[in-house]
């Protein structure tokens, strides 16, 4: 097993720089995920990392090794591929085998991997079996048993649930987990989708045009975003942001909208006094605002305001709705006890303790 150091890679297409100056170390063992928009140099970043792609400049290291120069094969990772290319001609068996007869393992040897491989990912029945008679989530499961069998010390893994329908992908998420758990090795995920992204890995490192903005836990990057792209980007539905400005009345800071202020209790005021009289944005998450018969925090004149709702959009579990007070529009989530409905009003309780507040520049 191993540890990937990326220090200060870059990467330019001609004169295009897609990825800038990326320092990141991920532990020996450790998951972590490369997340962010489509475009961001997510893919780029790990074939760099798997050897298909040139470093324009930086330092990689696989272990203790300087691995810039060393050939793909060398580098001692595996990488599975969005479209994740099987043999069509090999059944599955051969496929998995595929890396191993490559490196002229004994076929006693292989025969004990493809074993393991198939018990691992639930191939079993299907070994004689070509791709073509494989459903999506069968092929991606070979695909990974094919990545795995030859034992990598770190595994690339690039989008590699996209194409998979949305049950089974909850499924391969888990399985996912569970690989990581029982083999230890170090893993890069890259998706865009943030959701899988939390629930998968034991780091995020987000990524926005070609920059890394933010690397922590899934649960220190949705807390703490550093900017506004990450509090938009991690979270879902996404965080509200509202122009605004703080201000001081007789002694207590506000956050003033055109029409309105919202009260910041004393327990936060040491987030917003820097930015007094200055001009923000104010975010706060859907999950945040609450109807006031259900809310998770006291209600008072000073975090409440009295909304209409415009639309609803049922999940079963909970609800999504716009609403609209006060001259601004705001996303809330409501308990389905709310009984929530178009055109009915709503008193919206903002927590402010789980407010976030950003510099408009
Ligand atoms: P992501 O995986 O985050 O969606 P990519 O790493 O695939 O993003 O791409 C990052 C940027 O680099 C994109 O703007 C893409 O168009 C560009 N790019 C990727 N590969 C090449 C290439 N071979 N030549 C020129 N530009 C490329
Ligand atoms: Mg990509």
């Amino acid at each position: 097993m191993a540890r990937v150091q990326l220090k200060r890679i870059s990467k330019k297409f001609g004169n295009l720089e897609v990825v800038k100056d990326l320092d990141l170390v991920v532990d020996d063992g450790e998951f972590v995920t490369l997340v962010g928009p489509s475009g961001c140099g997510k893919s780029t970043t790990l074939r760099m990392v798997a050897g298909l792609e040139e470093i324009t400049s930086g330092e990689l290291y696989i272990g203790d090794i300087l691995a810039n120069r060393i050939p793909p094969r060398e580098r001692g990772v595996s990488m599975v591929f969005q479209s994740y290319a099987l043999f069509p001609h090999m059944t599955v068996s051969e496929n998995i085998a595929f890396g191993l007869k490559i490196k002229k393992r004994s076929r006693g040897e292989i025969l004990k991997k493809i074993e393991w491989a198939v018990n691992l990912l639930n191939l079993e029945g299907l070994e004689t079996r070509f791709p073509k008679d494989l459903s999506g989530g069968q092929r991606q499961r070979v695909a990974l048993a094919r990545a795995l069998v030859v034992e990598p010390d770190v595994l690339l893994l690039d989008e590699p649930l996209s194409n998979l329908d949305a049950k089974l992908r909850l499924k391969m998420r888990a399985e996912l987990k569970r690989i990581h758990k029982r083999l230890g090795a170090t893993v890069i995920y890259v998706t865009h989708d943030q959701v899988e992204a939390m629930s998968l890995s034991e780091r995020l490192a987000v990524m926005y045009e070609g920059k890394l903005v933010q690397v922590g836990s899934p649960l220190e990057v949705y807390n703490s975003p550093r900017n506004m792209f990450v509090a938009g980007f991690i979270g879902s539905p996404s965080m509200n942001f509202f122009d605004s400005k703080i201000i001081k009345k007789d002694g207590s800071l506000f956050v003033a909208f055109e029409g309105f202020e919202l009260a910041i209790p004393r327990s936060c005021e040491s987030k917003y006094s820097g930015y007094l009289d200055r001009e923000i944005v104010f975010g706060i998450r859907p999950e945040h605002i609450y109807d006031k018969r259900f809310s998770k925090t006291e209600s008072s004149s000073g975090n409440t305001i009295d909304a209409v709702i415009d639309v609803v959009e049922p999940l079963g579990d909970r609800d999504i709705v716009e609403a609209k007070g006060e001259g601004v529009n705001f996303t809330l989530l409501l308990e389905p006890e709310a009984k929530a409905a178009p055109d009915q009003p709503t008193s919206a309780v903002f927590d402010m303790e789980k407010s976030h507040v950003f510099d408009k520049n």
